[in-house]
């Protein structure tokens, strides 16, 4: 596929194709106030940092309502289901950085697989189209090539946008994302060099990333017994915040809230950091102490999603987690002790 550009005089145009038959969303506001919203073509921002929350709440909301049920008169005993849940719409989503994008395809693999597909997931993602745009100036929390990405990485997206001067680079990345760069009337341009220059520039401002590829060889069973999770979570208030923030982060929990009549079953998220969250029924819990429960948090990240997943960590390197830590627990570190440990064991 060839690379696009769109000239400064053409973006309001090119932002009003993208929002033509579909929903526009764009990072809006500064800070910890930017969100992705509903944007008009002629109010696309492209100077912002990060959004604070991750995409992940498009597809896989906070709360969601699955279905509903209630008695059946006819039929004593027996309830009639309805499924809810939003079904999504036709969404362009334009300003989405690249660790968020790879967040969203680890995360689409755990919602649609060869064994499982999440119905309510796929139902959003197919609707969407997705454009990230290319960190040309990372922030000082990000650490995107520590965890084998890329300022312009390009897992997850449809399209990949990247400022060329005051332009609008594109690179499309798959037949829907090509179709929607063709419609929007952008001109074909050779720029794999200019992105190639670009991206070495962005990844050398991170300066030279730690490696952390000791975890990858390391025993799952040395890890998992090292002695540092007793000290690494002992400033952990297990508040969440880390899991909430985290655009890889999908865990859930299924509830019914019902009446007399019926009711509806609600999806909300979850976390491992949650004590509540393995409790079994018989009042057992595999993770009693906050030590289980970080060392959870970060070998899955570390070590188990990269084995489900061709080695792709479950850490994208955005850095929310560790700006957003009330008590300063930082992945980077916890991952230099894992590499230590699998150091230690060769
Ligand atoms: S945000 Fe920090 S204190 Fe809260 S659960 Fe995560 S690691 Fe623990
Ligand atoms: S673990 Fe932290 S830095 Fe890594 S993707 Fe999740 S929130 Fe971002």
């Amino acid at each position: 596929m060839s690379e696009y550009i769109v000239k400064e005089n053409a973006l309001v145009d090119f932002f009003k194709s993208l929002a033509s038959g579909r929903r526009l969303l764009t990072p809006q506001g500064l800070g910890d106030k930017c969100k992705l919203e509903e944007t008009p073509p002629d109010k696309v921002n492209l100077d912002f940092s990060n959004t604070h929350m991750s995409p992940k709440s498009l597809l896989f909301p906070q709360t969601e309502a699955l279905m509903a049920f209630h008695n059946d008169a006819s039929k004593p005993q027996a309830f009639v289901y309805q499924s809810l849940g939003d079904k999504g719409e036709p969404l362009a989503v334009f300003g989405i950085r690249p660790c968020d994008a790879k967040g969203l395809s680890i995360a689409n693999k755990v919602f649609q697989n060869d064994r499982f597909t999440d119905n309510y997931w796929k139902g959003k993602i197919d609707q969407a189209v997705l454009v990230g745009l290319a960190c040309d100036n990372p922030s000082p929390q990000c650490f995107c090539a520590a965890m084998g990405g890329s300022p312009f990485g390009e897992a997850g997206l449809d399209v990949l946008a990247f400022r060329q001067g005051k332009d609008l680079g594109l690179k499309p990345l798959t037949p829907k994302g090509e179709e929607l760069v063709k419609a929007s009337g952008a001109q074909t341009a050779n720029l794999a060099d200019a992105i190639k220059g670009l991206e070495a520039e962005a990844v050398k401002s991170q300066g030279v990333p730690p490696d952390y590829k000791g975890i990858d060889n390391a025993d799952l069973m040395a890890l998992f017994n090292d002695p540092h999770w007793l000290a690494t979570a002992e400033n952990c208030l297990n508040c969440g915040v880390c899991t909430f923030f985290c655009p890889t982060c999908h865990c859930f929990d299924i509830q019914d809230e019902t009446s007399e009549k019926g009711g509806v079953r609600m999806r909300n998220w979850d976390t491992c950091m949650s004590w509540l969250f393995t409790v079994h029924g018989t009042g057992h819990n595999p993770r009693p102490s906050k030590t289980e429960r970080v060392r959870q948090r970060f070998m899955h990240k570390l070590k188990y999603i990269p084995l489900k997943q061709d080695g792709v960590r479950g850490c994208t390197g955005c850095g929310r987690c560790v700006a957003m830590c009330p008590v300063n627990i930082d992945i980077r570190s916890v991952a230099l002790k894992m590499t230590q440990t699998a150091a230690s064991q060769a």
